[in-house]
């Protein structure tokens, strides 16, 4: 038995034929399990969908309660028999409800990580190494320049930041599933408690989460209607990055433009984006966070997707761990 005959690329998605099911589908499918909630890896319109309850709330949010025909709450390491395949859910640590996706079948155990991080992020578990004899890891972030930087430190710049131009808007792009609230959830942590300002397209997460315990503070919507341009001197509004393109960014007294994002490590990318204050969050692992939790989970294979996967392949090519690159399409970092 090889492990491709437990799970195998397919134009629909990385697809199970002993359970007949899809992990992640990017078409529809009879039936999908979804790692989490960003638009790339949780897609509407599949018959049964199987993930964990915080990721079938978000994909009701983002798609409407009709997102899929059935739903399944998967509980957090508990094991579920899907045809001849046992199946377990495991935190990803990536964002609100990501799970990672054990799959088992005659002895052989694949883990499908979705996307994950291993750093501590206060608004959502953190992940768990399991054991397995193939791990499939994202590759982001899988080179050796990109090593994000302390987050708490990240987050020590926007308050500087404030402190030294209290006349300016602070314009924050975030990803409205994750980044956002983690963002804001960092500045509470680091004592900052003035009202946040929030883009109405984070309304619903930010809501979501704080049904969910992530204590967010008091958070105001951005509109300036009736208002006059200096109501914003000195606060922090955060918005997804694309409307910070737009006519809505202008209306805010001479904005500061800051992006949340591991792509910011890349200072090209940064300037291309007009970003005066690069903020280098990402909730991807960094280039040590994949190498050390590849050293951690020591698997006999490791099938590398979704990124630059040349370096990690040949890190492991150094290091005598067998791998190969897992050939899907259809994943684009939303969460970056
Ligand atoms: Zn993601």
């Amino acid at each position: 038995m090889r492990p491709e005959d437990l799970l195998r690329p397919m134009p629909q998605g990385l697809y199970c034929p002993p359970g007949d099911f899809y992990i992640d589908p990017v078409r529809p499918v009879e039936r999908a399990l979804v790692t989490h909630g960003h638009a790339d890896h949780a897609r509407p319109g599949n018959a049964k969908v199987m993930a964990t309850s915080q990721t079938l709330d978000i994909m009701a949010l983002r798609y409407g309660e009709d997102f899929a025909g059935a739903r399944q709450v998967a509980k957090l390491g508990e094991e579920v028999r899907i045809g001849d395949v046992t199946v377990s859910f495991h935190p990803a640590g990536h964002v609100l409800g990501s799970a990672q996706i054990a799959v088992e079948w005659q002895g052989l155990r694949i883990v499908a990580s979705g996307d994950y991080k291993r750093r501590a992020d206060p608004t959502c578990l953190s992940f768990e190494p399991v054991p397995c004899d193939v791990f499939i890891t994202e590759a982001t972030f899988a080179l050796p320049v990109f090593r994000h930087p302390d987050t708490a430190a990240e987050i020590g710049k926007l308050l500087d930041s404030l402190r030294h131009f209290p006349e300016r808007a602070h314009l924050v792009g975030a990803y409205a599933l994750g980044k956002a609230q983690r963002v804001i959830k960092h500045l509470r942590d680091a004592g900052y408690d003035e009202p946040i300002y929030i883009h109405g397209a984070l309304k619903k997460l930010c809501d979501y989460y704080q049904s969910q315990g992530i204590d967010l503070g008091v958070l105001e919507p951005a509109t300036v209607e009736g208002g006059k341009k200096g109501d914003f001197a000195g606060a922090v509004i955060v918005g997804p990055p694309s409307a910070f393109a737009d006519k809505w960014a202008r209306r805010f007294p001479d904005p500061v433009a800051s992006f949340a994002s591991g792509w910011m490590r890349v200072r090209q990318r940064a300037r291309q984006r007009g970003v005066e204050l690069p903020l280098i969050i990402s909730d991807h692992c960094d280039w040590d966070e994949l190498t050390e939790t590849l050293d951690e989970l020591a698997p006999q294979e490791v099938w590398v997707t979704h990124g630059r996967e040349e370096a990690l392949l040949r890190w492991c090519e150094l290091r005598q761990m067998r791998a190969k690159p897992l050939h899907l399409v259809g994943y684009e970092d939303e969460a970056e």
